[in-house]
């Protein structure tokens, strides 16, 4: 199969037809071999029913029902699971994204062989305000610590070679960053194309203001995970020692001032109270780390790495 398209989707039953329907046109022009692959995501309104009722027509559509709601990154997973094309495309359900950009990130992936492409929403048809502003600077803190240089890591549009969505694991609410996610995976051809984006004609966002917050923390532990996952004693060891031994040089300090140089009130001094809780969080950080020893050597995944290829 050529193409397998993905479309997480919570509550848009009023937009599924026409998206169906104009997918469906641009895939027949084209003529792939392919796929779509309805994930919903514990809607509550008709959208599962709307599905079904698709796919009577056309068997290409497929669908896939969570019993309840457990997010976006769960819905593309089960997705990136069931999907059997050589190029995945995923693509938000509200018709913000352009069925016909379809094409060309097909043949990116083909053609020019890159492992992701993602969409750029240049020209966005949000609220200025609440989510242009901050997607901003939120890009460009995920630029500096994941060091791709796309414009719109959150870009529901994006392609994909097979072997990437087999790869990895989006969970949690790391759809956000699955480019980042395949960096770490090894896959090091990631493209950037514009993209048309365009205004929600139905429906409502599923995300507030919250995104930009978890936005940040998840980068933050993808971050970490993805260096000291299965090392955390090289992180939390580091900073234990150097915390530590910075406390107790200053009680060394504090204890040859009173001996030797009969200095009164060491106790009174802020020094003495530092140095303590230096000591203090050094052995916290130190036992974190040992603790993160003990659990990743525990995980199943303790030893998995990704093979490329295998001549036996
Ligand atoms: N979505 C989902 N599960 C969720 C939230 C959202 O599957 O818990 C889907 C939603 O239906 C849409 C896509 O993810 O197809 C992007 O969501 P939305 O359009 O609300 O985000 P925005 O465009 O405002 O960033
Ligand atoms: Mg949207």
């Amino acid at each position: 199969m050529d193409l397998s398209i993905v479309i997480p989707l919570l509550n848009e039953d009023e937009s599924l037809p026409e998206l169906a329907a104009w997918i469906e046109r641009v895939v027949k022009q084209e003529g792939y071999d392919y796929e779509v692959i309805f994930v919903d995501d514990g809607s509550t309104d008709r959208s599962w029913e709307v599905i079904m009722s698709l796919r009577a027509s056309n068997p290409r559509l497929k669908g896939i029902k969570f019993q309840r709601n457990y997010g976006k990154s769960a819905a593309l997973n089960e997705g990136f699971k069931a999907a059997q094309g050589n190029v995945v495309i995923t693509m938000d359900a509200d018709m913000q994204d352009s069925p016909d950009e379809i094409p060309e990130l097909y043949r990116m992936i083909v053609d020019d062989k890159f492992d992701l492409v993602s969409g750029w929403k240049k020209k966005r048809y949000d609220n200025t305000f609440t989510k242009n502003l901050p997607s901003k600077l939120f890009n460009a803190a995920a630029r500096s610590m994941s060091k791709i240089k796309l414009h719109d890591f959150n870009c529901g549009l994006k392609s994909y070679s097979r072997k990437v969505v087999k790869s990895i694991e989006v969970y949690g609410e790391m759809h956000r960053y699955v480019p980042v996610l395949a960096k770490w995976a090894g896959f090091r051809r990631i493209g950037e194309k514009v993209v048309e984006h365009r205004a929600r004609k139905y429906g409502v966002t599923k995300f507030g203001w919250s995104r930009f917050i978890n936005g940040f923390l998840d980068l933050m532990t993808i971050f970490f995970v993805g260096k000291f996952g299965k090392r955390p004693m090289h992180f939390f060891g580091l900073w234990g020692t150097l915390f530590f031994m910075g406390g107790f040089l200053i009680f060394l300090y504090l204890t040859i001032s009173k001996f030797f140089f009969d200095q009164t009130g060491m106790t009174q001094r802020p020094l003495f109270f530092f140095a303590i809780l230096a000591m203090i969080i050094g052995s916290q950080l130190f036992l974190a780390g040992f603790i993160g020893e003990l659990i990743s050597r525990n995980a199943p995944e303790r030893n998995s790495y990704l093979i490329e290829e295998r001549e036996l």
